[in-house]
């Protein structure tokens, strides 16, 4: 995999002699990783655009983290795209090791530069917005950019062409598993009357790559964006209830949308 052919460069900014060579190496390994999969060539290629270089660059500071996004290099200049990773922090001994025990899902090397370039994806698309309002039940994501990256790696990491993998990430607040409840079919939607609304403004953000991921992907562990284009109507309704506590009434709801009784209350009482 050759980073330029995606107009992405590895700037080792900061390091000499062989601590550079080394940096330079590595992220070049991950980046090789990401693009092995079939996730991974479809976020690179539709980040790829000769208008919106990205450079990937070393984390500021040694913190257990890494930063994706646009940046101007100069005051009026073009935005270009902007990864700040370390794969250093990530490793046994660097600073995200002091992190308590489980806190490991979505912290591999190529699962931390995944959900960055996502961000950068974003930026790229010029669809990067924080705003719309996560609800009490999506909290752990902090915001819609990080529910979007953390979508998209848990689908990355669900991707079987992506052979070492950690785990389903519960969200952006820390590195613990998701629950069960929130990683069965339709756990999302379920989760919270936000949910809904939020893949479905990413999708019409970004058309081509949620249906590349819906796609080429829809068999996979864990994917509601699949979901969200093969089921509209069954994610609306089971967003707009949500609520895992009245599991008669959303039994009722689906039968009301002409699903059988048995096969609606399969659905709703299989979830744990
Ligand atoms: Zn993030």
């Amino acid at each position: 995999m050759n980073p330029a052919q995606y107009f992405i460069a590895i700037n080792p900014v900061g390091l000499t002699g062989a601590a550079a060579v080394r940096y330079v190496r590595d992220v070049r390994e991950h980046l090789t990783w990401i693009h092995r999969t079939v996730s991974g060539r479809i976020l690179l290629n539709c980040i790829r655009r000769p208008s919106f270089p990205i450079e990937i660059r070393p984390h500021p500071t040694a913190e257990c983290n890494a930063v994706g996004g646009a940046e101007q290099k100069a005051a009026g200049a073009a935005w270009t795209g902007v990864v700040t990773y370390t794969p250093f922090a990530f490793s046994a001994h660097g600073s995200c090791a002091l992190l308590p025990a489980g806190q490991t899902f979505g912290r591999l090397w190529d699962e931390i530069l995944f959900h960055e370039l996502v961000h950068v994806f974003r930026n790229a698309t010029g669809r990067w917005n924080t705003a719309p309002a996560l609800s009490f039940g999506m909290r752990q994501y902090d915001d819609n950019e990080e529910f979007i990256a953390v979508l998209c790696s848990n689908i990355y990491v669900s991707d079987r062409s992506n052979r070492i993998k950690s785990g389903l990430r519960a969200g952006h607040a820390d590195f613990s598993a998701m629950a069960p409840a929130d990683a069965a079919r339709f756990g999302l939607f379920m989760s919270s009357k936000a949910a809904f609304g939020l893949v479905k403004q990413f999708c019409t953000d970004n058309p081509i790559f949620t249906k590349a991921l819906s796609d080429r992907l829809a068999d996979v562990e864990y994917n509601p964006i699949a979901d969200y284009y093969r089921y509209p109507k069954l994610c609306e309704t089971l967003s707009v209830i949500g609520d895992l506590k009245d599991r008669a009434r959303m039994i009722d709801a689906l039968v009301a949308m002409r699903i059988p009784r048995a096969v609606a209350a399969q659905l709703i009482m299989g979830i744990p």
